[in-house]
């Protein structure tokens, strides 16, 4: 039992002398709020909530932010992981990823995406801070979830001192097969999905509404679903508004 105690009483001191001893999250400007992350979990469909068949339906814009006005201040640079157990091509994944970023850059003048680079040691590293912003495969042990996007940022604070500072990708190879959907349709569309998550990289949030189902953020996918390659007029407009 006392060794039981004691135990408890060292973890709470380490705890304690970490929190004191590396204060990161902090902003030392003090007007930035403090650092802090968002995990989107994108499922399959599936999950839908049900709205009331009743009600009058809504106007709804279809868009949403992941925190207002949290968006890219500095054009910055990523690194993609093509490894993966089902032999998609480098080619594959290099050119989705670049057609997925494409499709948000091209909205607006600020350049949101740099260069996306072939890199085998990038990796999701669990959604920690690391100073690279990423995109993998991996194993995501979520039921039905088929990726997962960390962003980092400014989020509290004055709308204008939010800000985004580093996205971590990573798509499930474990319980979903991945291809191209428009040769394929029993495979989750890499082009289709990434062009989602890129969506949150870039300052953009969930949609739940079943009025949304035609938007890229959308929250759920399923296989044969190239419909979010695209961006629809929600996407658009929310994308120009977070940009301008
Ligand atoms: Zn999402």
């Amino acid at each position: 039992m006392n060794k039981i105690l004691v135990t408890v009483a060292i973890v709470v001191l380490v705890l304690t002398g970490l929190v004191l001893a590396f204060p990161l999250q902090a902003d030392p400007q003090g007007d930035k709020g403090s650092l802090e992350k968002i995990t989107f979990i994108h499922y399959k469909d599936g999950h839908i909530k049900q709205v009331n068949g009743n009600a009058k339906p809504a106007s709804i814009a279809c868009y949403g932010f992941l925190a207002k006005g949290a968006k890219w201040k500095t054009t910055e640079s990523y690194k993609i992981n093509p490894t993966n157990s089902q032999g998609l091509s480098q080619e594959l994944i290099v050119n989705s990823t670049d057609a997925a970023d494409a499709n948000w850059d091209n909205q607006v003048a600020f350049n949101i995406f740099g260069t996306g680079t072939v890199d085998y040691s990038a990796s999701y590293n669990n959604g920690n801070l690391d100073g690279n912003n990423t995109l993998s495969f991996g194993s995501i042990s979520n039921t039905g979830a088929i990726a997962v996007t960390t962003v980092w940022g400014y989020f509290g604070g004055p709308v204008q001192t939010r800000e985004l500072i580093e996205w971590d990708m990573l798509l499930d190879q474990v319980d979903f097969q991945w291809g191209d959907a428009t040769l394929d349709p029993t495979k989750m569309d890499v082009q289709n999905i990434i062009t989602h998550e890129i969506g949150h990289s870039a300052g953009m949030g969930d949609l739940y509404q079943i009025q949304c189902a035609p938007q890229t953020m959308y929250g759920y996918s399923t296989e044969g679903e190239t419909s979010k390659r695209d961006l629809d007029s929600g996407d658009i407009t929310g994308i120009k508004k977070l940009y301008s």
